[in-house]
């Protein structure tokens, strides 16, 4: 399958990896919205929130978990931090392999904006 994340997961395309476990990836955003910018993405491939089935509750739990754990070792959780899943085209998303935004950095502009 042709699939950008996949890829990255894969290590077959670059990315600025912060953190890998059995289930997951997180990387930088190459275009980042914030001053930190990341993704925690499935080795498994997922098209995206709508796709998910009962099967994936580890994974999906396993993403949120992953997140927590960036934030501290990268020392934002305590100031805080966006955790953002897009869902379809209306919803922003352009990558269609689920992913979770974590964005930080001294911000709080409305949801709109990211
Ligand atoms: P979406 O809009 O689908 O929720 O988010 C996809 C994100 O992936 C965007 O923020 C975009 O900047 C990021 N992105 C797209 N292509 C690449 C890439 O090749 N490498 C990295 N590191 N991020 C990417
Ligand atoms: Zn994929």
């Amino acid at each position: 399958m042709d699939c950008l994340f996949c890829k990255i997961a894969k290590k077959e395309l670059k990315s600025d990896i912060i953190y890998e476990d059995d289930l997951t990836i997180v990387f930088k955003d190459i275009n980042p919205r914030a001053p930190i910018h990341l993704l925690v993405v499935p080795k498994e491939h997922i098209g995206s929130i709508n796709e998910l089935e009962p099967q994936h509750q580890v994974i999906i739990s396993q993403m949120i978990l992953v997140a927590k754990k960036v934030a501290q070792q990268l020392g934002f959780i305590d100031k805080g931090y966006k955790l953002v899943f897009n869902v379809g085209r209306d919803g922003g998303q352009v990558v269609d392999h689920i992913h979770l935004h974590i964005l930080s950095g001294g911000y709080a502009r409305s949801l709109a904006e990211i």
